[in-house]
């Protein structure tokens, strides 16, 4: 990684160079797309891809409340409405099953997020997508590697997006994220719109200008890092589904609901994420024993201060609330050792007795 990085100071090619195109490639065959567009992080993928898609103002979007803020402040950036529906509490994903009854003549498209890193259900929400001609991006931040029915996120949908925030199954050493399609179309206007909305309008297309555009550029650092990484990605993903196999089998018949992996999907857990009702007294003494935990997210987003204008209110999207109030993320990271994994789960079993 360190030579890597020595060698973009070398190149001094800093900005969308040669190891963003060459990223680009990687990550989309990884994900089964066609195109990549490296922009400068998750949050701007979506803004982008949104964009690319046909999303703008007055629009609505269907999406989730239970998620990280960045998939409905995309949404808002562009000047279209998010439109909350409740999630299936079995996956933490958006619920299909009520889609249908919140489709209005202005609804564009749907933003559906592969939640903890398990893939939403994408063949019921390519049947709904067409049945109304609505477009589909997926917020895959969480997923980078995850399948449904065998393909990668990126064979989904119109739109795919990824996050390399430093945290993420695939981190750099700062921001970064990635939009996916396999539309020459969307993949051409995600193009411009990180640069400026520069494009081929007749001219020499520097500095002309076919779009209102954005700044949002991976940089050659982070991309020549994220390539490194990437060789790895597969085996760290099946470190964690070793971890979590180890989890379930573990915490097996305790009164704590533990995640379920669907049969048609590889979950790559991004998070290993259990629920009680007790959640906060079980994650104070996991904290005792030394053990990190952590609540994505405790507050769904239909609740969030900054989206009161969305006129929403508790009781609206009683899953998602209900989640919130009681999910735990356990310790996954592929470096957790086949010991720390066995302390992991006997400090959750001896908490969650001393609970009941
Ligand atoms: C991390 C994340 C994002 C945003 O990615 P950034 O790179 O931090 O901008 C968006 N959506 C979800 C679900 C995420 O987890």
């Amino acid at each position: 990684m360190a030579s890597a990085g020595l060698s973009v100071l070398d190149s001094g090619s800093f900005v969308l160079g040669p190891n963003a195109a060459e990223l680009e490639k990687e990550v989309a065959e990884l994900c089964g797309s066609k195109y990549g567009v490296a922009v400068n992080s998750g949050t701007d993928a979506l803004v982008i891809g949104l964009a690319a898609a046909g999303v703008g103002p007055g629009d609505e979007v269907i999406t989730t409340p239970f998620t990280f803020v960045a998939t409905t402040e995309a949404i808002m950036m562009l000047g279209a409405k998010p439109v909350y529906v409740d999630i299936d509490p079995s996956n933490y994903n958006l619920d299909p099953a009520h889609i249908e009854d919140s489709i209005t003549d202005k609804t564009k498209a749907l933003l559906p997020v592969h939640l903890y890193g398990q893939c939403a259900d994408a063949t019921v929400l390519a049947e709904i997508a067409d049945r109304h001609g609505l477009k589909i991006v997926y917020d895959g931040a969480q997923a980078i590697g995850s399948e449904h029915r065998g393909l990668g996120i990126g064979a989904y949908g119109d739109v795919s997006t990824l996050s390399f925030y430093p945290t993420k199954n695939l981190g750099g050493c700062g921001d970064g994220g990635m939009a996916l399609t396999n539309s020459e179309d969307i993949y051409k206007l995600a193009r411009s719109l990180r640069f400026h909305g520069q494009g081929d309008i007749g001219r020499d297309s520097t500095y002309a200008y076919e779009h209102v555009g954005y700044c949002s550029r991976l940089d050659e650092f982070q991309a020549a890092v994220l390539r490194v990484k990437l060789r790895h990605v597969r085996e760290w993903n099946k470190r964690r589904n070793w971890i979590a196999e180890r989890y379930i089998d573990g915490l097996k018949g305790l009164p704590l609901q533990l995640p379920v992996s669907k049969p048609e999907n590889y979950h790559i857990y991004h998070q290993f994420t259990v629920r009680l009702e007790q959640r906060d007294q079980l994650a104070a003494k996991l904290s005792a024993r030394g053990i990190g935990s952590k609540v994505f997210y405790p507050s769904p987003l239909h609740l969030e201060y900054a989206y009161t204008s969305l006129g929403y209110k508790r009781g609206d999207f009683p899953e998602a609330e209900k989640a919130a109030a009681q999910v735990l993320s356990l310790p996954m990271f592929p470096e957790l050792t086949d010991e720390e994994v066995q302390v992991v789960i006997a400090a959750v079993r001896d908490s969650v007795k001393e609970l009941s």
